[in-house]
């Protein structure tokens, strides 16, 4: 990663050295310095709101934001916004409560109002994608009972040089496949997975490595993409999390995803999570 596509500390605190410039970030996303009556917007001392000139209009720039009403200031949020950014193994809200002194409580929401603005796009993948399929999640300590009605199924797939798609489904047989597919991997892509009938007859060029046959790779057919991506995710929540509820599942494989499909600069990773936590406002 070259230097302009780090994103540190210094960067943030002159990005963001205080609330007003946080707030001016989130109302020039949000909306437009000129009113319709012609006036022109402008902050409001000593107050988290935008007046305009004319009219006398007043907009809260947070309404309907995940920092609205808030009681931890915007500029502690965006270090949050951007510990999360950077945190690509996942980030605990123990870690975060410990890393920006609010409550466990207050970091735990926190965690949970931003990864709820990374849902994943409709987009279609195209090109050479691997998919794959694996079992996460939900295994709590002493937890026997196997299978996906206990953990959480996911199926996952990659253009390769590309995005990632992972979403929680409800069975491996061949309708959840097809329905995966319809929505995450267009009808021109080439599709490589493993050994799995249900590929032969879902409608896309399909070549497959077997695995049973202790084929791990063929020329260029290969799934080792889709597979690191399962395996980062298991160790991280391994490693970060511990357990995680089914119920949580898809919004912290959403974080994964997130993390991965912006992969190549940590400065775009943070701009595109402001603007997905912005864009999520109601
Ligand atoms: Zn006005």
């Amino acid at each position: 990663m070259a230097k302009a596509d780090k994103y540190t500390i210094s960067d943030l605190q002159r990005d963001f050295p205080n609330d007003e410039v946080a707030l001016a970030l989130i109302f020039n996303t949000l909306h437009s310095k000129e009113c319709s009556c012609g006036g022109t917007y402008k902050k409001v001392n000593a107050r988290k709101k935008y007046q305009c000139s004319k009219c006398r209009f007043q907009i809260a720039p947070t309404a309907g934001t995940i920092f609205h009403k808030s009681a931890t200031n915007l500029t502690t949020w965006f270090y949050a916004l951007f510990v999360f950014s950077n945190a690509k193994s996942g980030i605990s809200a123990k870690e975060l409560e410990r890393q920006i002194g609010v409550t466990y409580k207050c970091a735990y929401r926190m965690l949970k109002q931003i990864r709820e603005a990374l849902s994943q796009g409709n987009d279609k993948l195209d090109g050479d994608v691997e998919m794959d399929t694996g079992f996460f999640g939900g295994i709590q300590k002493g937890d026997k009972a196997k299978g996906y009605e206990k953990k959480g199924l996911v199926m996952a797939a990659v253009q390769r040089g590309g995005n990632m798609k992972a979403m929680i489904m409800p069975s491996i047989g061949k309708q959840a496949h097809d329905a995966f597919l319809a929505h995450n991997v267009a009808k021109t892509a080439r599709l490589l997975t493993d050994g799995a009938p249900v590929f032969k007859n879902a409608g896309y060029q399909n070549e497959q490595v077997i695995h049973s046959k202790k084929e791990y790779a063929r020329g260029d057919v290969h799934i080792n993409t889709v597979e690191s991506f399962f395996s980062h995710v298991k160790r991280s929540i391994n490693g970060t999390y511990k357990t995680i509820s089914k119920e949580q599942l898809q919004s912290y494989l959403d974080s994964f995803v997130f993390h991965y499909n912006n992969r190549h600069s940590d400065t775009e990773r943070f701009a595109f999570l402001l603007g997905a936590v912005l864009r999520g406002a109601k």
